[in-house]
């Protein structure tokens, strides 16, 4: 069996780095200061052990782009801004004709469109990257006007008002979460509301694999530990949502998680401090979605030109 080919380095310009630089210090939580774990880096240990060492201690540049890792941000991005202005739009709505109209697509697109226009890198990867805008604007406009018909159906039933959209748009996105004591912070994806309680999820580009599961689990819980710990607020439950499938993993949040979670962090603050860096995991699967892909000399990625495209279903989910 032939072994699999390297990745190549992706060079930086200046300009790009200038850029990421910015990205990180607008950052509204202070990253990489002293030893701060984060909810990624709980996720990546595991994975790979490796990665969650290089997570600590590489310099951000050395992080090279793929195409699967533009997609998985644009994607997360745009799927921000529909969520906003899909509960907006809820919130007013009177009849599903104010849900989802050729006006409303079009702007969806255009929220598309600008995530993808915005990214550093999305066009050095070619005909791949126009491929994928494609696939994935056909992804996420299919997903919002599923969101709409469900929307519909809900108005039909009841009044609109807050409620209403609780029940399709999170309360919020993007939300930064951090936990003083244990100097614990995330950013989640998307905050649901359930009655009283509330639902962290954890969007993913990457296929729901049994590869996967665990450590996407991982992640989302520990937004549970940190809304618990930094805001009382209650969580049953915790969710990861793979976007391409369409598939949602909900699973309970109890103390059995809260346990492994503080072990996890010790054991991420541990490797931090060793001599040496430890010993990777490296899988196809694993190392593609991995940042340091390409600086790995254990990485298995199967090339930096990934595409994500192939993991889309032939349709939208349902
Ligand atoms: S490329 Fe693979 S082996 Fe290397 S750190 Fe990433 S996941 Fe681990």
């Amino acid at each position: 069996m032939r072994a699999p080919a390297r990745p190549k380095r992706v060079e930086l310009t200046t300009s790009d780095r200038a850029h990421l630089w910015k990205e990180v210090s607008n950052a509204r939580i202070p990253w990489r200061t002293s030893g701060r774990v984060s909810a990624t880096d709980l996720r990546r240990l595991v994975q790979c052990p490796l990665s969650a060492w290089y997570g600590a201690t590489a310099p951000f540049e050395t992080a090279a782009p793929t195409l699967g890792l533009a997609i998985g941000e644009i994607v997360h991005a745009s799927r921000a801004d529909l969520s906003r202005s899909a509960r907006a739009r809820f919130l007013r709505a009177k009849s599903p004709e104010d849900l989802w109209s050729p006006s409303i697509e079009a702007l969806n697109r255009d929220l598309i469109g600008q995530n993808f226009d915005r990214h550093v890198f999305i066009n050095a990867f070619g005909t791949q990257a126009a491929e994928a805008r494609l696939a994935y604007t056909t992804l996420l406009l299919a997903m919002e006007r599923q969101r709409a018909a469900r929307g519909a159906d809900l108005l039909a039933a009841e009044s609109a008002g807050a409620n209403l959209a609780d029940q399709l748009v999170p309360i919020e996105v993007e939300v930064p979460v951090y936990d003083e004591n244990r100097d614990l912070a995330g950013i989640c994806d998307e905050v649901w509301r359930d009655g009283e309680n509330i639902i962290p999820v954890e969007l993913k580009t990457s296929p729901p694999s049994k590869e996967h599961q665990l450590a996407n689990r991982v992640q989302a819980a520990t937004y549970g530990s940190l809304f618990t710990a930094a805001s009382g607020q209650k969580v049953l439950q915790c969710r990861v949502h793979y976007l391409t499938e369409g598939v949602e993993d909900s699973f309970e949040f109890n103390r059995s998680w809260e346990r492994r979670i503080t072990h996890l962090v010790s054991e991420v603050r541990a490797i931090r401090v060793a001599p040496r860096p430890p010993k990777g995991r490296p899988s196809p699967s694993i190392c593609g979605y991995c940042s340091f892909q390409a600086v790995c000399p254990e990485s298995q990625a199967p090339s930096l030109m990934d595409s994500m495209v192939s993991l889309l279903p032939s349709e939208a989910p349902t």
